[in-house]
């Protein structure tokens, strides 16, 4: 059921995410995915250096 690729943690909501199709941004040499646009420019506005204000229970769903 699944498709093959990697999943990983949306930083700002938790969610699990396929780096294949989520939309994402770098920062500080990392590469952050996330599971919505809403997530990644949450992400985008937060200041380097911050920590991004998480945001628990999901953002989109
Ligand atoms: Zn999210």
């Amino acid at each position: 059921m699944t498709k093959s690729g990697s999943l990983t943690k949306d930083p700002i909501c938790g969610m699990n995410v396929d780096e294949a199709t989520a939309p994402h941004a770098e920062r500080a040499g990392k590469t952050f995915y996330f599971c919505c646009e809403k997530c990644q420019q949450k992400f985008l506005a937060t200041p380097a250096g911050a920590e991004p204000a998480t945001q628990s229970g999901g953002c989109c769903g």
